[in-house]
């Protein structure tokens, strides 16, 4: 048994339902476009899930944040995919894909054809299992990448009011989970190797200051070490977690956030990859012309960093990405190659922080660290590379977004920093 469509997007998420927008407006007719998705819901915006979905009042929940309501754009509801004549393939696994075919197989064994494929399937978060500690499959650990793990989480999290819980990884998901679970009234300690909390991008600067304010929600952070083990009690929970150093840490529930690896295993050997996902063109067209990538699985030029491949892993780039696949696909003269401006945010408490472009060069801090309205500027070159603003408003960080898109020329570090903002406002 099989079905045919002229497209096919492999894997429903925030990507999937950005491209099937972008599909809607450029004309796409009904019963050519399908979405295959191994989660049982219609595309949803991921980001949701550790911050509104977590909240222990008027928690969010589905419908309400299917796309694309994160640009303030269509709810695409199941039945909006219906209307549209788009096909939703949903609690569907594909196992396996010929390219040159231009097949995919799914689990219940129906082979589905295309005459272009959008591969959209995000990433898995990585297990502790990967770095050799066992145990994470005992009923109050969490991990929190799609709508089961999100309701698991929520369900322990109940279960624990009052409790304590392990966070493992200083990364946005640890910092995003603690910070709901002590909206929930669990007293958290957070564990993690580096020296401060998201090391990846914070500088030890930026990292005290949210370090601190965590402290003051009664966060205790544990750093320089890993979980080494779990104890658990005779019905398998865990109880107590021990740590590289020895420190053994009692605890009613855990939470693991360290990292998440691009699904890529279905085309590997058919396409080309590079930085652990699959490489793309200007136009998201992979090694096979007739197949295309977006989101967290695409590897692709940024053409403000020289065209370095980058895999980015937020949601700012998986809309983007997945807008202009379908405008190469259905207007590739019109289409050029992507610029695209690397943009990532998160936020914790009553906290907010945007970063735009690249962390590299010299890092010059600016604002007032005390009052919360703070930032920071990468220079490389003599130029302004990235930026960094916790607590801004709009213009301000319509701002800083130009002055890296702009690669502004800075002459005196000292007095970029002294100017903060207004460097930005001033270019
Ligand atoms: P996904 O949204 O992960 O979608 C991939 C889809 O493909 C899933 O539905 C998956 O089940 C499906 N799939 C995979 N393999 C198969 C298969 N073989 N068969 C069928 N279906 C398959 N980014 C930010 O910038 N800011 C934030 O604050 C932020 N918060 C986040 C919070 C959480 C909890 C998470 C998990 C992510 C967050 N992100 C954030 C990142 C952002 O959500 C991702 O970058 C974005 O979801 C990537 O979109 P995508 O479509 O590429 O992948």
């Amino acid at each position: 048994m099989g079905r045919a469509f002229a497209y096919v997007i492999l894997g429903g998420g925030v990507a999937a339902g950005y491209a099937a927008l972008e599909f809607s407006r450029r004309g796409v007719a009904a019963g050519e476009l399908c979405i295959i998705s191994d989660e049982s819901v219609a595309p949803y915006e991921r980001p949701a899930l550790s911050k509104g979905y977590l909240l222990p009042e008027a928690p969010a929940r589905l419908p309400f944040f299917h796309t694309c309501v994160g640009t303030n754009d269509e709810r695409l509801t199941p039945k909006w995919y219906k209307e549209h004549g788009i096909e939703l393939v949903l609690g569907t696994k594909v196992t396996s894909a010929d390219v040159r075919r231009k097949t995919l197989i799914t689990a219940t064994g129906e082979t589905i054809s295309y005459k272009i494929l959008i591969i959209a399937t995000g990433a898995r978060a990585l297990k502790l299992e990967e770095f050799g500690v066992k145990g994470s499959d005992a009923e109050n650990v969490c991990y929190l990448r799609n709508l089961d793990d999100a309701n698991r989480l929520v369900n322990v999290m109940q279960s624990c009011a009052g409790g304590n819980a392990v966070v493992i990884g200083g990364g946005y998901i640890g910092m995003e989970c603690t910070a709901a679970l002590v909206t929930n009234r669990i007293k958290v300690t957070m564990v993690f190797p580096e020296k401060h909390c998201m090391f990846r991008l914070f500088t030890p600067k930026i990292a005290e200051f949210y370090e601190n304010y965590y402290k003051s929600k009664g966060v205790n952070f544990i750093k320089g070490t890993v979980l080494s083990s779990f104890e658990n009690d005779s019905t398998g929970k865990v109880m107590a977690v021990i740590l590289r150093d020895g420190t053994r840490l009692p605890t009613d529930m855990v939470v693991v956030g360290i990292g998440i690896r691009a699904n890529t295993a279905l085309f590997e050997g058919q396409l080309t990859l590079e930085k652990g996902g699959i490489k793309v063109n200007g136009r998201m067209q992979t090694s096979n012309s007739s197949v295309y990538a977006v989101g967290d699985v695409a590897a692709f030029p940024v053409k403000l960093f020289d065209n370095d491949i980058r895999r980015l892993e937020h949601v700012d780039s998986a809309r983007k990405t997945a807008r202009h696949t379908v405008a190469a696909i259905m207007a590739p003269a019109k289409t050029t190659n992507l610029d695209y401006l690397p943009f990532f945010y998160s936020r914790v408490f009553s906290l907010s922080w945007q970063f735009y472009g690249d962390n590299v060069g010299e890092v010059v801090h600016f604002g007032d660290f005390s009052s919360g309205k703070f930032g920071s500027y990468w220079v490389d070159k003599g130029r302004v590379v990235g930026a960094f603003l916790e607590g801004g408003g709009r213009e301000d960080y319509e701002t800083i977004t130009k002055a890296v898109r702009n690669k502004a020329v800075v002459k005196d570090l000292g007095e970029l920093g002294r100017k903060g903002l207004d460097f930005a406002f001033l270019e």
